[in-house]
């Protein structure tokens, strides 16, 4: 099995972790449901992008959970 030349110093793993951390979701609320969304997208939750349904978010969906999320969104605003 190959063996690495040099040993890596802690500072050197340091610095490469240094890039490796997670940052902090920078969220909007949704102008339609209210729920908090990643600003400049769909809202995931109700199809709804400036006021405008870009997606129906009930397509696919059974009658028992499409009167699932229709109670949800009217309970988020
Ligand atoms: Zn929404």
């Amino acid at each position: 099995m190959a063996l690495p030349a040099r040993h890596h110093s802690r500072s050197r793993v340091n610095k490469r972790r240094s890039h490796l951390s997670l940052r902090v979701l920078n969220l909007t609320k949704c102008s339609h449901c209210g729920k908090m969304i990643p600003p400049h997208q769909v809202c995931p939750f109700c199809g709804y992008y400036k006021e405008e349904e870009v997606i129906d978010v009930f397509k696919g969906l059974t009658k028992k959970e499409r009167k699932k999320k229709q109670k949800e969104i009217v309970e988020e605003k």
